[in-house]
């Protein structure tokens, strides 16, 4: 039929494949798929492909999913808007409101010119959050989208593949996990993790095919074993037995910092039951088989997750000694399971009533959660309040309230009222008092202690709470009750952090700070250091607005100025990493006082005769310095260039209890994360500690932090500093 749009039939067979899924409304779906043919045509894919696949892919994968005929029109239709003559309008006028606004949902913004790429990431992203409030089925399109974009990834440059698997991994695997589509969540983060980290990747793919034969034979086995057992009993069930997705076991070797052998759930067996009373009667057989893992067993049939996920886990050691994961549900569990949200249009026809509320109610909430907050904290935060794992504790009225993992009892009083948050002055966790600070675990209960005569929120908790729910409504106290305060907190710490940054005398400049005022939107200085006091606007911002503002002044001056015109202007080059303005290749060492990394801040001290010397801004050493009248005028500004290429040794000390394989278990941190290791020597204290020094060839202050974290898990470590010799 389509035989001369120059379409392969794989494809066309597709489309006809969904026609006959819906045949009742062939007609309004054959105009969407020719609509969006005749919109894309002459235009090709990277792969050198007519683009017309990519929309009939994705529409392919909303039919798989189970959604329903607006859901794939829109997936036909989904980058009309975006890269064709089509308007919003036409798609209206075509298909109606709902379907354009699916497609409308997914179109980026466009045409609209933002200061940073964060900004312009946030706008696009909370345009879509806005839409999804109003129909959930926006961020299906989307994830549609997003999953075959990373199957065909191999065309894009590195660059871009590695962009696009990391907004996936961020942003759009969280969204299916909250979504409870999990078989597309799986696929969305096991392709993105080949890209971001191929090694990993490859590391337990082989591992896992190398143990194939293994694995299978023991999962027959087991399959085998509980089938007879509930056949013997006379329950109804079906077994399915299975190896765990490569990136959860990922997860667990690098961000647990286990070992193969210490993943429980590399083989997981599934039981499907007839009904609720089943799910826990084979439990009962399954502890009856195999001899249960103690602290193993969680319920979440009785206490399921925010995402909807009910299911019964166990673990138990096989015979062979082998330890596995059993998870019990029934049918409806199991769809719910595999397709979340999807499972309501699959089996039910879509959302209804009260349903639909509690559907929204997280979207609402989240953006709600986001209206104070800046461009570049916005994916971070979003992030947090969408990540998987949570903490579920208790009102002492039994009430359940489900946080953020690391949540600590004032996010707790928050999420209950900002009144009780604001008038908080302790808490009790299973009746005893805890630190504000406390980490709450689950199924705790916890008793907010609140007082007529508090006098507020603490600042410090900003640095405390997980959630930003808490950490807004902190904030909004601030912003209205304490303006004074907040001028004076925000003076102090902009006045400081353009010290640091060599701009005071920029910003004095009334020129550079009008301009910066007339940027950031805000109608004086009061208002600045206002905003800056109770957290709505980041230090970081306003600096980069000075520099950016003194930079264009010095320029029109320059120009200006007769006598400057014959000067080149010079153009800051990088030299081992970092770049000093104004210098062109100037030899560069790094201070052996602070030992400064890729996102530490840092300052230039030119020495004599040898090139300037890079040294951290918090370093003693440059306050010392720049207080000397002397050599006042020799610091000048640096900053990194692009380091991702280059390796840093970084002196750490870490202390343990003397043991034998301490070090080895030191090492294998180092090997596991593919960080070299540059002098290491270490002697034993008089206390039973050892103390190691140990160089680390890390690429950055994250790559630092992460590896610092992960020597801490290490049994028996006392202490892992970073040193300054
Ligand atoms: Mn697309």
């Amino acid at each position: 039929m389509y035989e001369n749009s120059g379409v392969e039939k794989v494809y066309l067979d597709k489309v006809e494949e969904i026609f006959t899924h819906h045949e009742d409304e062939r007609g309004i779906l054959t105009q969407a798929f020719e609509f969006a043919l005749n919109a894309h045509s002459g235009q090709l894919r990277k792969s050198g492909e007519p683009y017309i696949i990519h929309p009939i892919s994705v529409a392919y994968i909303i039919d798989e999913w189970g959604f329903d005929t607006e859901s794939i029109m829109a997936g036909f239709l989904h980058d009309t808007v975006e890269d064709t003559d089509v308007t919003y309008q036409d798609v209206e006028g075509r298909f109606g409101k709902s379907v354009a606004d699916l497609v409308d949902g997914v179109t980026k913004l466009g045409h609209v010119v933002y200061q940073s790429r964060e900004e312009e990431q946030m706008e696009d992203l909370r345009k879509m959050f806005i839409a999804m409030a109003k129909d959930i089925r926006v961020i299906v399109i989307k994830l549609a989208d997003c999953t075959h974009n990373i199957r065909t990834i191999e065309f894009k440059s590195v660059e871009k593949q590695r962009k696009k698997a990391l907004e996936i991994m961020e942003i759009y695997a969280p969204l299916a996990h909250r979504l409870g589509m999990q078989s597309a969540k799986w696929e969305l983060e096991d392709r993105s993790l080949k890209v971001l980290d191929p090694v990993g990747y490859e590391e337990i793919d082989s591992y896992l095919r190398d143990r194939s034969e293994t694995f299978s034979k023991f999962l027959d086995r087991t399959k085998k074993d509980i089938e007879n057992k509930l056949r013997e009993q006379g329950v109804q069930g079906q077994v399915k037995a299975r190896l765990k997705q490569i990136y959860s076991i990922y997860r667990k070797l690098y961000g647990q910092n286990l070992t193969f052998s210490e993943i429980y759930d590399i083989c997981a067996t599934r039981v499907i039951v007839k009904d609720l009373a089943s799910c826990y009667a084979v439990l009962g057989l399954i502890h009856d088989l195999y001899t249960p893992v103690p602290g193993r067993f969680k319920d979440y049939i009785s206490s399921p997750k925010p995402n909807g996920y009910k299911s019964l886990h166990t673990v138990v050691i096989g015979k062979e000694g082998i330890p596995f994961e059993v998870q019990i549900r029934t049918e409806e569990m199991d769809r719910t399971a595999e397709y979340g949200i999807a499972a309501h249009w699959k089996y039910k026809g879509g959302l209804k009533g009260e349903q639909k509320e509690e559907a929204f109610a997280w979207v609402r909430q989240l953006l709600e959660n986001q209206q104070d907050v800046e461009p570049e904290e916005f994916v971070q935060s979003i992030k947090v309040d969408m990540f998987a794992d949570e903490v579920y504790v208790f009102t002492p009225g039994g009430k359940v309230i489900n946080l953020p993992q690391g949540s600590t009892p004032i996010d707790f009083a928050y999420a209950i009222h900002s009144e009780v948050g604001n008038s908080m002055v302790g808490a009790r966790v299973n009746g005893k008092i805890v630190n504000f600070d406390y980490k709450l675990k689950n199924g705790e209960i916890v008793d907010i202690i609140t007082s007529k005569t508090s006098d507020g929120p603490k600042r410090r908790w900003l640095q405390i709470v997980k959630t930003n729910s808490a950490k807004t409504k902190i904030r909004q106290w601030y912003k209205k009750e304490r303006r004074e305060e907040n001028i004076e907190e925000g003076r102090t710490e902009l006045e400081r952090e353009l010290r640091v940054n060599l701009l005071f005398d920029d910003f004095s400049d009334e020129e550079v700070k009008n301009k910066v005022l007339e940027r950031l939107k805000v109608a004086n200085l009061d208002d600045l250091y206002a905003g800056i006091g109770y957290g709505g606007m980041t230090v970081a911002k306003v600096v980069t607005k000075v520099k950016e503002e003194a930079a264009r002044l010095a320029k029109t001056r320059e120009a200006l100025d007769p006598e400057k015109l014959i000067k080149k202007p010079k153009k800051p080059s990088g030299t081992n990493g970092v770049v000093i303005e104004g210098i062109d290749n100037i030899l560069v060492k790094f201070a052996k006082c602070c030992n400064p990394l890729p996102g530490d801040r840092i300052v230039g001290f030119i020495t004599r005769g040898s090139g300037a010397s890079i040294h951290r801004a918090d370093c003693p050493n440059v306050a010392r310095g720049m207080g000397d009248g002397e050599s006042e005028g020799r610091w000048v500004k640096a900053y990194w260039a692009d380091t991702r290429h280059q390796t840093f040794d970084v002196p750490l000390v870490v202390e343990i209890k003397t043991r034998v394989g301490a070090i080895s278990d030191i090492i294998s941190v180092f090997t596991n994360m593919h960080i070299n290791v540059g002098k290491l020597n270490g002697r034993d204290m008089e206390d039973g500690i050892s103390r190691y020094n140990i160089e680390a060839g890390v690429n950055s202050i994250e790559q630092l932090d992460l590896l610092m974290n992960r020597i801490r898990k290490i049994s028996g470590v006392s202490d892992v500093q970073r040193t300054h010799e």
